[in-house]
């Protein structure tokens, strides 16, 4: 793929980068490794004011950062500063945690004294995609940083300004330019990265046959990978639910970034007794949101990111209605190769539908009936992904039962899925392994190391 800034809204190619060479990327590589050994040895505190100016910088830059995403990958301006103050937030919570995290820890036993020490790796490769530019390397970075660990970031080809924006950030911050480095590579080069010696991890977010690839490159030189993959996550609504709210909320969990959004809620499983009034009112809720350019304050919901998403998208609904589907809300796109798509409601989603079974990247709602509380939870974990589900009803010790029965890396009771750095994040299946976020995150790329003091 090209690496250019196209704006999905216009259509209009605003910029066109030429991919660095290996023998560039190399060069990276050798300074990122001889960085790495430095790095370790600076302080927790060091590390930690460095981070928190990261963090005063994102805020600072928010307005421009928000810009940069509008045009790159059509995220509404307001929905951009959102996603660059979380990212503020989440480097103060490692500038402030990291430490305590990563202290060692004291374990009984026969020895003197013996303790888990948490050292970091080295260079860590970075994959990430476009859906939440900002957000989906930083939560990596902070934590990785923090650690003592050095990035390379492998961004979308689509994003190279909000990749280059934010190594800008980090290396105004004070980090030394070499223990973060946006690497303006298509995914041909991976490959020959995850290969060398000096890169001592890899993490991916993005989809499913591009983490099957990086992870079984990185299993042949047995390296550690974390995996952030798809999901087509369940919204279980059952019939004591409040309906209003549990309708509103669907709209917005289906709606996040324009419905590309791993932990959006895609299956919207409901009781019997009330699944045409949640159809109809969520049908209100979802007319009501404004779309328009991505650049305007009132936009609610921009283009996808991409013409070519949105053609498969359409691709996916109609060999979905060809299955059996029921339309309930007309929407899509207006002309093939555009990227505007209006939300669309399915029904009658089966076995054998194109829509039961993959994830559906986009504003489109799949709503399958359930019997009962029993069945609704059947219908959740018939999936191949495990990413994030929700449970609606107004018992919440009930729903806390069913949480646990859910097959998923979390599950949100009367509230939508949402990542937040104090909580672990990631999934099982196919949705990925490894968490991300909270101390679990940061001790995803360190060697916990024994010590055994006789
Ligand atoms: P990809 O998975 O192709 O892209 C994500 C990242 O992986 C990009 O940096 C991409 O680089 C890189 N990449 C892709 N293939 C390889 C490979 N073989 N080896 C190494 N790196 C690779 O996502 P798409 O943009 O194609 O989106 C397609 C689908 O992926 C979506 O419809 C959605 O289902 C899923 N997805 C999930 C996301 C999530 O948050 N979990 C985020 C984005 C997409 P490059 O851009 O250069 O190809």
């Amino acid at each position: 793929m090209a690496i250019e800034s196209y704006n999905p809204y216009t259509g209009r190619v605003l910029r066109r980068f030429r991919a660095f060479s290996w023998s560039k990327t190399e060069r990276i590589l050798g300074q990122a490794h001889r960085a790495a050994a430095e790095w370790r040895t600076t302080s927790f505190a060091h590390r930690a004011r460095l981070m928190q100016r990261a963090a005063a910088l994102l805020r600072e830059r928010q307005n421009e950062l928000a810009r940069l995403m509008a045009l790159e990958m059509g995220k509404p301006v307001a929905d951009g500063r959102a996603e660059v103050q979380k990212c503020a937030l989440t480097c103060e919570y490692y500038a402030q945690h990291a430490e305590a995290f990563l202290a060692d820890e004291e374990i009984k036993s026969e020895a003197r004294r013996s303790f888990i020490a948490h050292e970091p790796l080295g260079v860590v490769l970075a994959i990430m995609p476009w859906n939440f530019p900002f957000w989906q390397v930083v939560r990596f970075a902070a934590p990785a940083l923090m650690a003592g660990n050095v990035g390379l970031l492998k961004h979308a080809s689509n994003v190279p300004q909000c990749a280059l924006a934010l190594e800008k950030i980090f290396h105004d911050a004070g980090f030394p330019p070499a223990t973060f480095r946006t690497l303006l590579i298509g995914s041909d080069l991976v490959g020959r990265l995850i290969e060398d010696d000096r890169v001592r991890a890899v993490t991916l977010t993005g989809s499913e046959p591009a983490g099957a690839e990086v992870a079984a490159t990185a299993g042949r030189q047995i390296k550690k990978t974390v995996l952030e993959l798809g999901g087509s996550d369940a919204f279980i609504v059952l019939a004591d639910a409040d309906l209003e709210l549990a309708a509103k909320t669907a709209a917005q969990a289906r709606m996040i970034n324009a419905g590309q959004s791993c932990i959006a809620a895609k299956r919207f499983i409901v009781e019997k007794p009330v699944v045409k009034e949640f159809i109809s009112k969520m049908k209100t809720h979802l007319l009501a949101l404004r779309t328009g350019d991505p650049l305007l304050e009132s936009t609610q919901y921009g283009p996808l990111a991409r013409p070519d998403l949105a053609d498969e998208l359409t691709q996916q609904v109609e060999d979905s209605v060809r299955q059996g589907a029921k339309v309930e809300l007309y929407g899509g796109q207006s002309q093939p190769g555009t990227a505007l798509f209006r939300p669309i409601i399915l029904s009658n989603i089966k076995p054998g539908q194109r829509a039961y079974a993959e994830e559906l990247f986009g504003p489109v709602a799949l709503i399958l009936e359930a019997r009962d509380a029993d069945d609704a939870i059947r219908l959740a974990n018939d999936s191949r992904f495990g990413l994030g589900a929700s449970i609606w009803t107004k018992d919440a010790q009930r729903g806390q039962e069913l949480a646990r029965r859910v097959e998923a890396g979390a599950v949100f009771i009367n509230s939508m899925v949402k990542s937040s750095p104090e909580m672990p994040f990631g999934g099982v299946k196919k949705s990925g392994y490894g968490r991300e976020l909270s101390y679990l995150g940061i001790r995803e790329f360190v060697n916990q190391k024994s010590i055994w003091v006789s």
